[in-house]
């Protein structure tokens, strides 16, 4: 390698994306080992930004100056080796007192990060993925998702905090963010932070730093809108009617449209969506408020119950069709886990693609696409029901 080939090329900025197949970069810190214009440099842990895919690194430009120095300092003093072993910079950001862990280097190397004020501010911090159920089981915070991987920590209508997930699972924040909660709720979050694995790409990176919205997938869309008509719900009536618990939040993450129409797909299709759609409903929470509007819960599952509360606050009559995607689904599932058995799961499957406005031959993809869209329109319509008149 010649030295040239270090200095960075004139208005090139380098960025969290791969120039090859535009995927995200992690931060690490490999042996480099090259021989820079006849000086064999040597240098362990020099930041790189890895594409895994790829397999390609790229220096960030601080790491470019400083093999330049090591290259310069060696020419002065006529050696031609250099062997180095690079030092973390373990730099405390101050903001907070409680004694978070997190990689000085991550704000100093992960690009669009370095801000000339509030240094140290947009450091990622790194947790389990459990302080979000946490909060989400919490009652005096919520946890609002704009898709599967990205959403806020809120509590009333003033306090909010961004939060991402990245490819490992680890719920990501900033440093100057955290500052700004209740110590208490710092030592809580304390408990279930983690080294950052440099991993940043996200959504939420892109939205935070990049200003970029990608489109969503169907799926996202359908639970952002779960996520805002919960969001509704709990400001009109003071109770989350749903939770994730740990098996749905790991499902809805994992969660992708069916590839074949297989029976064993079929009924984890099924399954999944209703387990993430209609069993996290809370039972008892839909009851309590039934109960305060004058009905009687007893004997209703939880897509009864919805529809009741819905209808006792609307002032429109179509509740029932607005409904009717949460029951097709309920349908579907029964439909599928049955199938073959004498017990007019045909029939039942015949009356869910009708009511899909579906072809009698339709196919799992396609029926699982009308579901998904007919269900986040549903959702979407419920949140102006419950958000009507308040
Ligand atoms: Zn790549």
């Amino acid at each position: 390698m010649e030295l040239t080939d270090l200095f960075p090329e004139k208005g090139e900025i380098q960025r969290l994306y791969c120039q090859n197949c535009g995927g995200n970069l992690d931060l690490r810190f490999p042996e480099f080992h090259e021989d820079v214009s006849g000086i064999n440099i040597h240098i362990m842990g020099l930041p790189e930004l890895f594409c895994e895919k790829c397999n390609t690194g790229y220096l960030p430009d601080d790491s470019r100056f400083a093999v330049i120095y090591l290259h310069e300092q060696a020419t002065k003093k006529g050696s031609n080796l250099v062997n180095v072993t690079r030092n973390k910079t373990n730099q405390n950001f101050g903001f907070t007192d409680v004694p978070f862990v997190y990689d000085s280097d991550d704000y100093k190397y992960i690009p669009g990060l370095k801000r000339p004020f509030d240094e140290g501010f947009l450091t990622p911090v790194f947790f389990n993925k459990e302080v979000l159920l946490k909060y989400d089981s919490s009652p005096t915070y919520r946890i609002s998702f704009a898709s599967t991987t990205y959403g806020d920590i809120r509590q009333g209508d003033e306090f909010s905090m961004p939060f991402g997930l990245n490819k490992n699972g680890k719920v990501i924040m900033w440093l100057g963010d955290i500052a700004r909660l209740p110590i208490n709720e710092q030592y809580y979050l304390r408990s279930e932070n983690i080294d950052s694995d440099h991993s940043i790409g996200s959504e939420f990176y892109d939205g935070q730093i990049e200003c970029k919205f990608t489109d969503h997938s169907k799926e996202d869309t359908l639970f952002q809108c779960r996520s805002d008509f919960l969001e509704s719900c709990f400001k009109r009536f003071g109770v989350k009617f749903a939770h994730l618990d740990d098996e749905v939040f790991e499902m809805a993450l994992e969660f992708n449209g069916p590839i074949v129409d297989t029976e064993k797909e079929r009924r984890h299709v099924t399954d999944t969506l209703n387990k993430i759609y209609i069993e996290s409903f809370d039972n008892n929470a839909l009851g309590e408020v039934l109960s305060t509007l004058g009905e009687d819960p007893k004997n209703l599952g939880s897509n009864k119950r919805l529809q009741k509360i819905m209808e006792s606050i609307a002032s429109v009559d179509d509740i029932p069709s607005i409904m009717c995607p949460f029951y097709v689904l309920y349908d579907l599932r029964v439909a599928y886990s049955h199938l073959g058995s004498k017990d007019g799961s045909e029939e039942r499957l015949k009356s869910v693609k009708e009511r899909l406005g579906l072809e009698a031959d339709s196919q799992l993809n396609e029926i699982y696409g009308a579901v998904v869209e007919q269900l986040s329109s549903s959702y979407t319509q419920l949140s102006s029901v419950v958000n009507s008149g308040t």
